[in-house]
């Protein structure tokens, strides 16, 4: 797990421990964020602090006996469930075991947590298993459960559980943010964020990486088959393992250029080619532009939720229906 800490954890992790120092955290967390590593986060940064014999606050100390024993996973009071990789029988016969040493130690004074850091990863049988625990809960026992927002959670469990929901920063937070932790200037952080959906770290990658730089090209690319009109030209370009990377890219560019066509100009998410998206929503009319962006959008969803299909073709065929596009 990386070591680092993101200041939009704060709010969940100070509620967290609040709740916990006015004897009302609830015994089941499911703390669920846009990535699965928040989760971790919040969830070991509150694990070590609860352990922590010599707790500064809302810090733990890293040097005590209880931070020690948390650091290098062997604190006897607690439990971690990966059940990924693993067969049924040994899922449900590990949470057996690990529901019986918890009741056994229940009467002792000391917190006893049990973490399970993706959710994803329990099967039916272990949210069955799991619930007998939750439902009734022994003494100063606390299972944290880490989600991904918007998953599915089984319905009996989630009335047993207290949530707690980590949304992406809003723009100011993360554009401050990767000021801090990049050299990389404010315009190209703010189509960065608005690419990646607000996520600061997946701009950060995004722009530090090749991805940005390959954009840039691929929209030259672009700008080169609407002068040539042979949208045929961007098969090769589209036919690479990144494929799905560069159709968002295509949806992102005609988003832009519908929104120009009806002159909305916030949220502009590709502000570098202010020309190429110019170029596109003088071309088209405001249906013709819906339309392919539609299609694109479906394209995309194809090609990520349908096995074996044939990408070539889907993609040939996408570039063909743009090809033959009327224009205003
Ligand atoms: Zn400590």
């Amino acid at each position: 797990m990386q070591n680092i800490w993101y200041p939009w954890l704060n709010l969940t992790y100070k509620n967290i421990i609040t709740n916990y120092q006015n004897k009302k955290l609830h015994h089941t967390i499911l703390i669920e964020s846009y990535n699965i590593q928040n989760t971790y986060k919040i969830i070991w940064a509150v694990i070590r602090w609860i352990f922590c014999n010599k707790k500064n606050g809302k810090k733990s100390c890293g040097k005590c006996t209880g931070c020690i024993l948390i650091k290098t996973k062997n604190h006897p009071d607690f439990y971690i469930l990966h059940s990924k990789n693993t067969n049924q029988i040994f899922e449900i016969n590990k949470i057996r075991n690990i529901i019986k040493i918890i009741k056994n130690t229940a009467q002792q004074s000391h917190d006893k947590i049990l973490w399970i850091p993706n959710y994803t990863s329990l099967t039916i049988f272990s949210i069955n298993a799991l619930l007998k625990i939750i439902e009734e809960p022994p003494k100063n026992t606390f299972f944290f459960i880490g989600n991904i927002l918007y998953n599915k959670i089984h319905c009996t469990f989630k009335s047993r559980c207290v949530f707690y929901q980590i949304f992406t920063p809003n723009e100011n937070i993360g554009l401050s943010w990767l000021k801090e932790n990049t050299t990389i200037k404010k315009k190209n952080c703010l189509i960065a964020l608005r690419i990646n959906n607000y996520d600061p770290e997946l701009a950060k990658n995004f722009i530090q990486k090749k991805n940005w730089i390959e954009r840039i090209h691929f929209y030259e690319d672009i700008t080169d088959a609407i002068n040539k009109n042979n949208f045929l030209m961007l098969l090769p370009k589209l036919n690479t393992t990144d494929v799905l990377n560069k159709i968002y890219w295509i949806i992102l560019l005609l988003w832009d250029s519908l929104k120009l066509k009806t002159n909305i100009f916030t949220y502009f998410i590709n502000t570098d080619q202010i020309y190429l998206i110019q170029n596109i929503s003088k071309k088209y009319s405001y249906i013709t532009l819906n339309n392919i962006l539609y299609s694109w959008i479906q394209c995309r969803y194809q090609l990520i939720t349908i096995d074996n299909i044939n990408y070539e073709l889907l993609i040939l065929q996408q570039l063909l229906k743009w090809q033959i596009l009327k224009k205003r």
